[in-house]
């Protein structure tokens, strides 16, 4: 019966993502459908072609985050060194920064142990995390990104921003397909980012105080200890 349940489950979940991203989807269909009535009426075309063009990137931006879940997990795990993932990722993400007023700090303890893993899925969940970050604080501000031995078996990768916070109610649903307090936002990312970490056999602790920051904690397992886990 466990075994039904989860099936059920994961049923459920799958639907829930379909009206989702069907919902998402149909809103900018509805915008590009109207634009192109108004093309045929409409001998000042210029202006609403850029608006179409616009919500064919929204449309294939839900689509893309959406892939990145739906691939195959075809995926092979490499000996890594966290060290190198991290410098990649902030400097990817340092034109971003730098406009958005934020400075990004990074600290590693000495000897840090490989972990097992796909790189660029794990780019990915870091480049999304200190995005929320960056976006986290419209005035600027500072990010921390420190990554720990926490014991022989596991290291922590903290991202602490000094942003607007999550509210307590907002904590445990954190990672639900389409929330998204972002005019522009899709609220997929985090999503993505639960389900690498996932998959990699770690987890992903957030702490936050609305006004004061957050800290997004990755923890993963020692490429010793990826496998003995399960
Ligand atoms: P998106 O960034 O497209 O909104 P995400 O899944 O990345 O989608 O994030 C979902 C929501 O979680 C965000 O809209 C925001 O409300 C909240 N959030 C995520 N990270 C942070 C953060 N560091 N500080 C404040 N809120 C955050
Ligand atoms: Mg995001």
């Amino acid at each position: 019966t466990e075994q039904l349940l989860q099936k059920s489950e994961k049923l459920a979940l799958v639907g829930q993502m379909a009206a989702g991203l069907a919902h998402e989807i149909r809103n900018p269909l509805t915008s590009i459908k109207g634009f192109i009535q108004l093309f045929k009426s409409n001998y000042n075309r210029n202006e609403y072609y850029d608006l179409v063009l616009a919500e064919l990137d929204r449309i294939n931006l839900i689509l893309g985050e959406f892939l990145v879940l739906a691939k195959p997990t075809a995926v092979i795990f490499k000996e890594t060194n966290i060290k190198t993932i991290i410098k990649d990722v902030v400097t990817l993400v340092n034109t971003q920064s730098i406009l958005n007023n934020v400075q990004i700090f990074v600290e590693f303890d000495t000897n840090i142990p490989p972990v097992s893993c796909e790189e660029n899925q794990l780019k990915q969940v870091f480049i999304n995390i200190i995005k929320n970050a960056i976006e986290a604080m419209p005035t600027g501000g500072i990010i921390e990104v420190k990554v720990n031995v926490k014991s022989e078996s596991e290291i922590t990768i903290s991202i602490v921003d000094q942003g607007i916070g999550i509210p307590a109610e907002r904590l445990q649903t954190l990672g639900e397909p389409f929330y998204t307090t972002k005019e522009k936002g899709t609220g997929l990312g985090l999503m993505t980012c639960f389900k690498i970490i996932e998959n990699h056999n770690g987890h992903i602790h957030v702490t936050s105080e609305v006004n004061q920051g957050t800290t997004f904690e990755v923890i993963l397992p020692t490429l010793t200890h990826s496998y003995s886990s399960v």
